[in-house]
């Protein structure tokens, strides 16, 4: 099978099975041999690594990642695709597809089962609309992760690796800095991919943490806080924390711990650092 990285094999497979993109899976196929070069290598791939790939399309990362990897688990959501990878991917005795909701999957139960429980790479282009719930459920559910290398929006991207003060900061950039140390390998435009994305897209990496650099008590009240704290970004911590029923916390209680942490009460959450908002957690628990 030829390498579907370029863009004229990709076509003519596409034009062969006769398929039809479905916007709602968010599909956009990378047609780009230098980008998924790039990904392979700061991906890091060896014969060492088991990986799962979320949302394989036709094959196309798929191809790389088999030719480098001991092992490639790819999950796949679109059935019509299923038999379009069979072809794409027939020479290769080290991939096994599986059609799911990648939402769906227990991925601790999959890396039990292919790689012993150890740790695993997740490589991915992945479907956009559902990026933050995807590395997300990777962290909370505590996969075994060595790292994680996939495409998104850049604006994704860019709200993931960002620090306190800047406007892109949030929730999501301090649960991924929890768990991870965040870098953007490239910037990727539209034309890379068919059909061309209404977006600028970036590869991240994180490389998962082997000990976490912040230690907290309760690492669930910490991220209800944290969410509760940028919901109601443009107020002062004490009233975000404090409007939040879920949290049960007293105005009284939230500003005599910003006094204990020599805070004062008109800061606002996205002022705190990860270490801050782990210690103002550890307080108010
Ligand atoms: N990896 C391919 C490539 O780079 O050319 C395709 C990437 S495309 C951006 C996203 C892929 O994820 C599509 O194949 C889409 O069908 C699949 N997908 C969308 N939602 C999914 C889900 N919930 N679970 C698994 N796969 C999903």
């Amino acid at each position: 099978m030829a390498t579907l990285g370029i863009p004229q094999n990709t076509i003519e497979v596409l034009q062969k099975y006769r398929f039809n993109f479905q916007k709602k899976f968010g599909q956009n196929f990378l047609i780009d041999t230098h980008v998924l070069e790039k990904i392979m290598d700061a991906a890091e791939i060896t014969k060492e690594d088991c990986v799962v790939e979320i949302g394989p399309g036709i094959g196309t990362m798929t191809q790389y990642l088999a030719e480098r990897a001991k092992e490639v688990v790819a999950v796949e959501i679109d059935k019509n695709l299923i038999p379009i990878l069979q072809d794409t991917l027939q020479e290769y005795d080290n991939v096994t597809i599986i059609n799911d909701d990648i939402l769906r999957v227990d991925i601790n139960r999959l890396v039990q089962e292919k790689n012993n429980g150890r740790p695993v790479k997740i490589v991915a282009n992945l479907p956009y609309y559902i990026t933050t719930p995807i590395i997300m459920g990777l962290f909370e559910n505590h996969v075994p992760l060595k790292s994680i290398t996939v495409m998104v929006q850049k604006e994704v991207a860019d709200r993931i690796r960002v620090g306190p003060g800047t406007k892109d900061y949030g929730a999501l950039s301090l649960a991924v800095q929890y768990y991870a140390k965040p870098e953007i390998v490239a910037n990727v435009p539209p034309n890379c991919f068919i059909p061309r994305p209404g977006v600028g897209s970036a590869v991240i990496r994180l490389t998962c943490h082997e000990t976490c650099p912040v230690s907290v008590r309760d690492e669930k009240f910490m991220f209800s806080m944290i969410r509760a704290a940028f919901n109601q970004r443009r107020k002062t911590l004490l009233n975000g924390l404090s409007n939040a029923g879920e949290l049960g916390l007293s105005k009284e209680k939230i500003r005599e711990a910003l006094d204990k942490m020599n805070l004062p009460p008109t800061i606002r959450g996205e002022e705190l650092t990860l270490e801050q908002f782990a210690a103002l957690a550890d307080i108010l628990l």
